[in-house]
């Protein structure tokens, strides 16, 4: 069993640090910088549980290694998870790019159908973004969040709220760095959807946000991307609740770059 999710602590003594499973509190590992230790433990885990590639999911955030202006960052909840299967993804779109193969068009009134019920409390797909439990959005206060649309799905057959598809309302796409060509994109000539990930030799980050486009107060929930493609953008303190809940199971965090407007560039730019 690979690529299981494992919450973890680590603590700083002097100049070395200790890092444990919460689960397993005795599975400990040290290192001299914070990566030796990390990947003391994800050898510990390999070794005890056989999961040579683990997600480790610390309950408190790891430091960010700041880099001059790409400091800032937004926390982000992500499924560990795939749903099993959509079995009717055509009928959700208006029609699919001949070229890339991707699905585009404004999303169909068709609710999403599932053969099963997904195994977290939020999952992801190839092309809809994410599904949500009405446990985890009740928990997120999802329904009052003018900016986020949430769909019943069929699952079985079975129109339910048990579990909703998160769209949003309101677009904050994501941006590439100007003067940065990160070596993991890409952009269709027909369609025009593009998609950049900064490797981390690249960016301290894998996606970024103009700064210029988050709320202002910010909300403890707000999404970014666009419509079906969004990210649950979190507070810190919201981050920390879910992922030292008991009950919300297979989320995970990612931090998402804010960059300043000079810097930020469209995603499609970044091709020409
Ligand atoms: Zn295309």
């Amino acid at each position: 069993m690979e690529g299981n999710l494992w919450k973890a602590t680590w603590e700083k003594h002097g100049r070395s640090y200790e890092l444990a499973l919460v689960e397993h509190p005795s599975v400990r590992a040290h290192g001299r910088s914070l990566e030796e230790a990390v990947e003391n433990l994800e050898d510990m885990v390999a070794e005890r549980f056989g999961d040579a590639v683990p997600h480790l999911e610390f309950v408190r955030p790891l430091p960010t290694k700041h880099k001059g202006e790409h400091e800032a960052f937004l926390f982000v909840l992500a499924a560990h998870e795939p749903v099993t299967k959509i079995t009717n993804v055509p009928k959700l779109f208006s029609h699919q790019c001949a070229a890339c193969g991707q699905f585009v068009g404004p999303r169909t009134e068709d609710l999403i159908m599932l053969d099963e019920i997904p195994a977290g409390d939020l999952v992801f797909t190839d092309w809809l973004g994410h599904i949500i439990s009405s446990k985890f959005s009740d928990l997120l206060h999802l329904g009052a969040c003018p900016e986020i649309r949430l769909l019943p799905t069929m699952i079985g057959g079975r129109k339910t709220n048990d579990f909703l598809e998160l769209a949003s309302l309101h677009v904050r796409p994501f941006v590439g760095i100007k003067g940065n060509q990160p070596a993991n994109r890409s952009k269709c000539k027909d369609c025009g959807f593009a998609v950049a990930l900064y490797m981390p030799h690249e960016a301290p980050f894998l996606q970024y946000v103009n700064r210029r486009d988050l709320p202002i107060p910010r909300p403890d929930v707000f999404p970014v991307g666009s419509d079906h493609r969004m990210e649950l953008a979190v507070s810190r303190r919201t981050r920390d609740q879910v992922i030292c809940s008991k009950s919300i199971k297979n989320v995970v965090s990612q931090k998402i770059g804010i960059l300043p407007h000079e810097k930020a560039i469209p995603l499609d730019q970044l091709f020409v």
